[in-house]
């Protein structure tokens, strides 16, 4: 924190990421603390945190036992470089995350985000199948409203318009997009996994059947999507799309970026959907968000293809000065300790009912054309309005903020609710009633 009172405080000089930072600017939404469910403002006020943070503070926030391992480490270690060097706490965090991955993901390579994960997933499916000798399998398959982040990698595989707009002359070359599995007009209200849809995957098929199964390096998918507003795989989907991937020898990355360390009441969804990718892109929780990091898992045999490639020297080009930071892997072990320690990866498994019988009661709400779940996140979504897409669940999230004591996130005019996972049912329905008054004071 500054010492200037943070009224008063200039904001000019910052640019802020995904942010309408001129209405932000007019009347700033400013946090200047945090513990447990709860967020303080600059004004005083304590807001329920209905999103953990960015999907990421799975544990709450300001956890003692992260909070001290962090500042133990950064008085012990505080950098040590990653480049032919290594310290304890990258490898042991590995190992660590190894034991809670599906059976197989047994090597994990560290970065700093989860844009950098999933760039660097792109980058080893590559590099698998040219050191196999499949060099011709360099296209890659996303999916529509996906997101994968912002490096030109994550945004050529993802499928948001705006985010690719100004930059599309530079994107990946050999990118196609499936069909997203929104479908509203079948599943709208739909409890947990959606009925319909699951034929939405043989997209793939047409795909291979333009282009060749030989020349597709990977098909990456976020189990659920989040960040465009909670799209959730119909009943078989996944099953599926690994399916056709497994036919024609083609990689299938998760990113579970906001889907991984108990979101939906298993660790990983992979597990959840009981479907196993070949790689797996992660962040956010993976150090409850305290110090920024994301991780790569992979099939062993992936990694011992591309390590046994090469006689000597390094195996792989690829790397960054942070990765498997000390004071990240500090925080990353403390955080899968206090994760099993509260057997947080599965206690969304019981909380979930509760959940879902929640959030289902705004359906009656003002504007709600549907309201869907699964583990603990929904996606409430409105009417537009005619003449201003987006604004309407905006408005509610600035509602809830200033005048709900309530922190939700809006997408398009969809709003995403992802709460911490020590949530208490009593916080249930207060996440879901502030939000109705919220929805009830915006027209
Ligand atoms: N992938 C998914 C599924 C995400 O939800 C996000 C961020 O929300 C990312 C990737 C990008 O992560 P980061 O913002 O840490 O780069």
């Amino acid at each position: 924190m500054t010492d200037t009172p943070i009224r008063a405080q200039n904001l000019d000089n910052l640019w802020m990421p995904f942010t309408a930072t001129k209405a932000f600017k007019a009347r700033p939404r400013m946090l200047v603390g945090a513990k447990d469910m709860h967020y303080q403002s600059d004004d005083g006020r304590q807001i329920l945190d209905g999103t953990a943070g960015l999907w990421c503070v799975n544990a709450g926030h300001a956890r003692a036992p992260i909070v001290e391992a962090i500042a133990r480490q950064a008085a012990q270690l505080d950098f040590a470089p990653g480049f032919q060097m290594g310290h304890p706490g990258s490898f042991a965090l590995a190992e660590r995350l190894v034991r809670i991955l599906p059976a197989g993901l047994t090597q994990v390579f560290f970065s700093n985000s989860g844009s950098e994960a999933v760039d660097t997933a792109l980058k080893i499916a590559l590099a698998y199948h040219q050191a196999r000798g499949e060099t011709q399998r360099t296209r890659f398959v996303g999916r529509l409203r996906g997101y994968h982040g912002v490096g030109f990698g994550g945004i050529s595989v993802g499928g948001i318009a705006p985010n690719r707009a100004a930059y599309s002359s530079q994107l990946l070359p050999q990118v196609d997009h499936l069909p997203h599995t929104h479908d509203l007009a079948r599943n709208a209200f739909s409890r947990g996994m959606p009925a319909q849809g699951a034929e939405l995957a043989d997209a793939l098929e047409g795909i291979i059947a333009t282009h060749g199964g030989e020349t597709i390096a990977a098909v990456i998918v976020e189990p659920v999507a989040g960040s465009t507003g909670v799209l959730i795989p119909p009943v078989g989907y996944l099953e599926r799309l690994r399916a056709i991937c497994d036919q024609h020898g083609i990689l299938l990355i998760f990113d579970e970026v906001i889907t991984g360390f108990g979101r939906l009441g298993t660790p990983f969804a992979a597990q959840y959907f009981n479907v196993t990718p070949d790689l797996m892109a992660m962040a956010k929780g993976i150090t409850n968000a305290a110090v920024p990091m994301g991780a790569t898992a992979v099939r062993g045999a992936i990694h011992d293809t591309v390590v046994n490639a090469t006689k000597s020297g390094v195996e792989f080009f690829h790397g960054y000065t942070y990765s498997g930071h000390p004071l990240a892997s500090a925080a990353g072990l403390a955080t899968l300790q206090l994760y099993e320690d509260e057997a947080l990866l599965t206690r969304v498994a019981a909380l979930a009912p509760v959940w879902e019988e929640a959030v289902h009661t705004l359906r009656d709400a003002p504007h709600v054309i549907d309201v869907r779940n699964l583990g603990l996140v929904a996606g409430i979504e409105l009417a537009p309005r005619p003449d201003a897409p987006g604004s309407r669940a905006y408005d509610v999230f600035v509602e809830a903020f200033f005048n709900q004591d309530l922190l939700v996130r809006s997408t398009m005019d969809i709003l995403a609710l992802s709460p911490p996972l020590i949530i208490s049912p009593a916080q249930i329905e207060e996440v879901v009633s502030r939000l109705r008054r919220a929805l009830e004071r915006v027209s």
